[in-house]
């Protein structure tokens, strides 16, 4: 009578089904079952299948000033809970390492967020459609990566954020709508070095800056078990936030996967930073806007044009420097 063989009836199945769906309430995170990723990462047991989102609102701020996230710079909250994470990338498309980054979020189930330099997306249009398909929101990183915008003038500076921006979206143009749907009206300085023109001028466009809760330290070419210890102790004493990473380096890419696995038994929980419903409309429908669900981007090309022919007239003078010298080295030779 203790082992008895007969199957449960169908009520018995039914109440254990109720059962189940209560434990599951009780003990799972909310944003996952609002979601309905109850269900585990098929490879990270460890991770719900789903990253839930968090919304920013990139609508400008009193003044226009736009609006900006980040603990290391600014005051506005994110949404972030306590041991939230919400992973981000700066610097790529990079050939060799965007790849691994990308491999290592599929592993984990996890969505990011990236920060795309203008002339990289350019020159790998296919890395930019590649994490846009694996559902990674995209924002920009200005065209050519000046260390310090605030040392430019105010057209240049303008410059190099727009057609980074353009230059992205027009990796995008041959994307499925869904593709491109992943484009936000997102910006990261590079540096983090902000100012309050170039601010303003980003809020007037309805596009929201976002800094950081933490780095790495992976931009100081250390090592991925430095990356890891250091990741960690910063992100224990920030409780989560958004972790400021960079998809060029190979340390970084070497590291995620352990990383990821380690905040996770630490009981942090992943989640993916995105502009909020209408921000990408707004964006685009702004004067001057830097966000355009089908962008013409002349001026990305052209910029790239001038770069393109600025190179070739330094190669030929070089060249032309060279033939002169030969020619007068044969002279005395002669
Ligand atoms: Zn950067």
């Amino acid at each position: 009578m203790h082992c008895s063989k007969t199957e449960p009836s169908p009520l018995a199945l039914a109440l254990i089904a109720v059962c189940w769906i209560l434990a599951g309430a009780t003990i799972l995170p909310g944003p996952s079952l609002a979601q309905g990723a109850s269900s585990a990462c098929p490879t990270d047991p460890l991770a719900p299948a789903h990253t839930p989102q968090v919304f920013l609102d990139t609508r400008p701020g009193p003044g226009g000033v736009a609006a900006a996230y980040g603990g290391v710079q600014y005051h506005r909250p994110t949404g972030l809970g306590p041991r939230e994470i919400a992973l981000t990338f700066d610097d790529g498309p990079d050939p060799n390492v965007t790849p691994v980054v990308l491999r290592a979020l599929r592993q984990h189930c996890l969505k990011a967020t990236f920060f795309m330099v203008g002339w990289y997306a350019k020159a790998h249009p296919d890395l930019v459609r590649a994490v846009a398909a694996d559902g990674h929101v995209i924002g920009s990183h200005t065209w050519l990566h000046p260390n310090n915008l605030r040392r430019l003038s105010a057209a240049a500076a303008e410059g190099q954020i727009s057609e980074g921006m353009q230059a992205v979206q027009q990796a995008l143009a041959g994307a499925s709508p869904a593709e491109q749907a992943q484009l936000a009206p997102f910006f990261r300085f590079p540096g983090l070095n902000d100012s309050p023109t170039l601010t303003a001028w980003l809020g007037a466009r309805q596009v929201a800056v976002i800094s950081g809760d933490m780095g790495t330290d992976d931009w100081r070419g250390i090592g991925p078990m430095s990356i890891e210890w250091r990741t960690l102790r910063y992100v224990a004493h920030a409780d989560g936030g958004i972790i400021v990473m960079h998809d060029t380096r190979p340390a970084t890419a070497a590291s995620l996967s352990q990383l990821i696995t380690l905040l996770e038994m630490r009981g942090y929980r992943f989640v993916q930073i995105v502009p909020a419903p209408g921000a990408r409309e707004r964006a685009a429908t702004v004067q001057a806007a830097l966000a355009r669900p089908a962008p013409t981007l002349a001026s990305a090309a052209g910029a790239a044009d001038r770069l393109d022919a600025w190179l070739q007239a330094c190669l030929q003078q070089v060249e032309s420097g060279a033939d002169a010298l030969l020619a007068e080295v044969k002279s005395l030779q002669n």
